[in-house]
């Protein structure tokens, strides 16, 4: 018998793990898919980082740590924000988690009550949706498509706000679209949440450093709105570190202090290993850093090329991301079609057809909040996202 509890029941299974499991069960069978439904960099860890945490071993530091973080890496952070993003908190207002998916849950689950709205932005990252079920809150979509570089204009946020609205959540850069908010748009989006003081704005700024062509931009900086804007950020893309499992939130000290609460019954700090090689990072200048220049110089390279070839792939409908590590592309021109028994009614649909015939892992962009999109995410060589281009087209051509 199973007695799953009703709210388990209600999440859906995260559809970016679910495809990543379907890659391996046929690379299992011995067939070669190319993966691009990848989350996650891949390069590894900087030397320094890693050094630290052999340090932090060496060091004995391996009882539990204050259930926000130590104090070191919380200063470090604030220094890391002063630095990068010339944004001024104290460390109190720093909690540091297991991962920018665990702060986002704690922020989540601390202010949200039963029947209370939360807006997203679609398309949206996938857990947003679910944490705002596990709350009981209500989400509201504020959709944005491809022919505006899927961003939401003021007005619609002006639009969804009501009584009943506690969060605004959003990433930027965005995943899955690569989009990034400009300086200006934030600003116009502050102006709005101003407004309206009695909404709390997240802002997931992990991608904060993949961003190709312009200094990252948080809307924290905008005074007017900074007692209403929580912080998310982490170490697991910008510093390739998503194993380590560390994100963090800088928040005004109320909201610091519920999440403090709730992480202290939940799960305690995350690991102090983890933490040593944190405090390394927020203490490495990312502009300094060769192997973080590195990394992003490719991803930018990635970017572009990415975009040459889906531009050589027939109905595909993209922008062009400015951060991140994906393609959100439109498919809708493929709808209709079919090769043989199989049909192409939607999105996921054609995910599942580039999967069996070119063998080629997509995610569909269903569970992004956005049908009629899959995404691609090019973390992971040019030479295989040549190979993987090529066999979309084939398959996509065989389709009549
Ligand atoms: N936010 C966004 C937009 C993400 O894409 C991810 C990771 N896929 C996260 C948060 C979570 O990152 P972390 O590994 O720090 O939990």
């Amino acid at each position: 018998m199973e007695l799953v509890a009703q709210r388990i029941l209600n999440l859906s299974e995260s559809e970016t793990l679910a495809m990543t499991r379907r890659c391996r069960e046929l690379a299992a069978e011995g067939i070669n898919v190319i993966n691009l439904s990848i989350g996650e960099p891949d390069f590894n860890t900087p030397e320094n980082i890693k050094e630290a945490a052999i340090q932090a071993i060496h060091d004995n530091k391996t009882h539990y740590p204050p259930v926000p973080g130590y104090l070191e890496l919380r200063k470090a952070i604030c220094h890391k924000l002063k630095r990068d993003n010339n944004l001024d908190y104290k460390p109190e207002q720093i909690v540091v988690s297991t991962g920018a998916k665990h702060s986002i849950a704690n922020v989540i689950i601390s202010l949200v009550n039963a029947g209370e709205e939360v807006i997203l932005p679609a398309p949206y990252w996938v857990s947003y949706k679910e944490m705002v079920k596990l709350a009981r809150g209500v989400a509201v979509f504020v959709p944005a498509t491809v022919e505006n570089d899927f961003k939401i204009l003021p007005q619609q946020l002006e639009a969804a706000i009501t009584p009943k609205t506690k969060v605004i959540l959003y990433s930027s850069p965005c995943n899955p679209t690569g989009s990034v908010y400009s300086r200006d748009e934030l600003r116009a989006l502050a102006e709005v949440v101003a407004r309206h003081p009695e909404v709390i704005l997240i802002s997931d700024e992990i991608y904060e450093l993949i961003n190709f062509d312009c200094h990252h931009e948080s809307i924290a900086q905008f005074d007017f709105i900074r007692n209403q804007v929580v912080v998310v950020n982490g170490v697991s893309k910008g510093f390739a570190m998503t194993g380590w499992r560390l994100g963090y939130m800088a928040a005004p000290l109320w909201i610091a202090k519920a999440c403090d609460k709730l992480q202290g019954q939940m799960t305690s700090a995350t690991s102090s290993i983890s933490q040593y090689a944190a405090i390394e990072a927020m203490m490495t200048d990312p502009d300094q850093s060769a192997e973080i220049r590195n990394m992003i110089f490719t991803f930018r390279q990635r970017r572009n090329k990415m975009l040459e070839m889906l531009k050589t792939v027939p109905g595909f409908k993209t922008n062009v991301p400015k951060g991140a590590f994906y393609y959100f592309p439109d498919v809708t021109s493929y709808y209709g079609k079919r090769n043989g028994q199989k049909v192409i009614e939607n999105a996921g649909n054609l995910a599942d057809y580039l999967l069996e015939t070119a063998h080629v892992a997509v995610v569909p962009g269903d569970a992004f909040g956005n049908p009629d999109c899959i995404r691609i995410s090019y973390a992971t060589s040019m030479e295989l996202l040549v190979e993987a281009v090529d066999r979309i087209k084939k398959a996509l051509g065989e389709l009549k």
